[in-house]
Parts: C-alpha cells; structure tokens; sequence
C-alpha cells in the first residue's frame, strides 16, 4: 500500500478505497522539533521541511490547492519539484456537487483509477463510532484532550482502519469536572498540551471546530461523498462555517468561544469577522489566541487564557 501524504481534509473513503495509506502530515507538526528556515505559516512549513529532509516518507502527495490554503499550494509545490508525484485537489467555493464529484474522480484516477466503494462503508461505521465519543466530550463524558486526539485523526483515520477502529471501541466513558464548556473554533492549536492546559483551568472543549468536520462529513457512495464533502465548512464562504459554529455553539450549550489561528495564515483575517458576530452580536466571551511554531503552549497564552476564565464568572 501507498503512502499518501495529505495537506489538509480530503476523503479518507477514497484513499482507502483505491488501497492507498493516506498521512494527514499535519499531524506531525505539534510535536516536531524542526525549526524551518523559510515560512510563514509553520505548519506547511515544517511538514515541507520534513518531507525534503527526509524524515517522513511518501510515496504520493495530494495538496489541497482551493478552498483552504495557499502555503499549503507552494510548499507542496516544492516537494513536487523534489520529486514526490502530487495532485492537487480543489474544493468548489461554492459547495457544487456536479465539480465535488469532478474533483473525487480526478482524485481516484490520481491514486490508481479503481475504487471498492465497500470501504465507504467501513469508514463510515468508524466515524459513527468517532461521532459517539463527540457526544460524550459534550456530556462531560470523555476528557476533551482524548476526544481532540480522535477527532483530529479523523482525516486518516489514523493510517489503520482496524487499528484504529479499535482505539475508538476501546475508550472508555469517565466523569469530568469542569467549570466552564468552551467552543474551540479555527485552525487545531500547534501546542500538544493546550487541551490539556485548558482542563486544568476548568474549561472543558465541547466543540473542536475543525476536527468535528473531518468525522462529520462522508458518503456510501460518490455522489454522496461529493454533497457531503462540498459541505466542507473551511473551504466555504464564511457565512456557511460561521452557520455551522452558530448551531454547534446552540447544540453543545458552549458558554465561550477560544478562537485559534496561526501567525501568517489567511484565517487570522477571519477573526473579525467571527468576533463581531459571536461576541459583539451574540454575546459570547470570546478570546484570540495565534500561534506560531510548535511548543508548549507559552506561558504568556497561558495567563491569558487563566485571566479570560476569571472573567467568565463575571460575564455568565
Ligand atoms: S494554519 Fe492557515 S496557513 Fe497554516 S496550513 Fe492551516 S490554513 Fe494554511
């Protein structure tokens, strides 16, 4: 089986369904030590520099070239010009089904040209399961640093469909005390300790904005990948994302809302436009976090963080 690296979500049903391996190389940046000499943004920078270094092995590259990142676009441009075989994949901006399925074609001709829509449905019994441990994070059921870990793995499903399957059946409800559900919106922090830290200030993520996408979204077959991946919030106007947090705000009963995006990234942007509606419309306490290369979280976000949980008592 081929190693496919991944920028960021596509269909984990597809890679393995042309009998591919897919490796969301994101995922090996919080805990690198690699301090990339060029970037802007270190997370595409850092996976760029391991890759060219050799430390993470690939047999094909799919960057997502539209709808989510352009630093993605030219680093992965730089590992194809090293030599590793690339497609570039493109979410329609305006949710199209018809380009969806387009684009999911291109892809399952780029990995091999054949597709065992059984593996659909094995995926999609996997993120059911992962959807379950979802709904415990938001009783109080699971603690969030766990359910984080699982969800943000959804986009390979950790390279090992049985492996992983049985991660998700073998966790086990516990009881969690907290002081506060808070909603972690925007890009993953690049901090491995900072759901961790969070807990240990009493506040619990009931919400991982986009790590609940990569379980949410899938299909049984490929028209229905194309409708359900074109629904890709990130890749979306941000009226469409910001409808989605809105509803998973109201559903968890979120009491505040961490917005996360990292030094150099077109998401930082964002964060007017989301303070305006959650905060200053809606009234939700609301905190702005950037990141930049990875590390413990520092100590100076710390004592923001700790400062914006004192004040919540005053605001709810
Ligand atoms: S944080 Fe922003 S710039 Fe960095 S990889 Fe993600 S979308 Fe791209």
């Amino acid at each position: 089986m081929a190693t496919v690296g991944i920028t960021a979500l596509i269909p984990p049903e597809i890679t393995y369904g042309t009998g591919n391996t897919p490796l969301d190389i994101n995922n090996l940046v919080p805990r690198s030590k690699v301090v990339p000499r060029d970037k802007l943004c270190a997370w595409t920078a850092v996976w760029r520099e391991l890759a060219l270094k050799g430390r993470i092995k690939l047999d094909r590259l799919v960057v997502v070239a539209g709808g989510d990142c352009n630093n993605a676009l030219v680093d992965g441009e730089r590992l194809e010009g090293a030599g590793t075989p690339t497609h570039y994949f493109t979410y329609p901006f305006d949710g199209s089904r018809a380009r969806m399925k387009e684009e999911i074609q291109r892809l399952i001709e780029f990995l091999g040209g054949s597709c065992d829509r059984g593996l659909f449905r094995e995926v999609g019994r996997i993120k059911r399961l992962a959807r379950r441990i979802d709904m415990w994070r938001v009783r109080g059921e699971v603690d969030p640093e766990k359910a984080f870990a699982i969800e943000v793995a959804g986009s390979d499903l950790g390279g090992d469909l049985e492996g992983f399957r049985k991660r998700l059946e073998g966790l086990e409800r516990e009881k969690v005390d907290y002081d506060y559900p808070v909603a972690l919106i925007g890009t993953p922090p690049i901090y491995p300790d900072f759901h961790r830290f969070l807990s240990s200030i009493g506040l619990h993520v009931v919400y991982d904005e986009m790590p609940y996408e990569f379980i949410r979204l899938g299909g049984s077959s490929i028209t229905g990948l194309a409708e359900s991946y074109g629904g890709y919030t990130f890749s979306r106007h941000i009226t469409t994302r910001l409808e989605a947090i809105e509803r998973e705000l109201r559903k968890r009963k979120a009491e505040a809302v961490i917005h996360n995006y990292q030094f150099a990234c077109h998401h930082k942007l964002e964060d007017r436009i989301l303070r305006d509606r959650l905060n200053r419309e809606l009234g939700y306490p609301y905190i702005s976090i950037e990141g930049d290369l990875p590390s413990r979280t520092p100590e100076q976000t710390k004592l923001r963080l700790e400062a914006f949980k004192e004040r919540l008592g005053g605001y709810l």
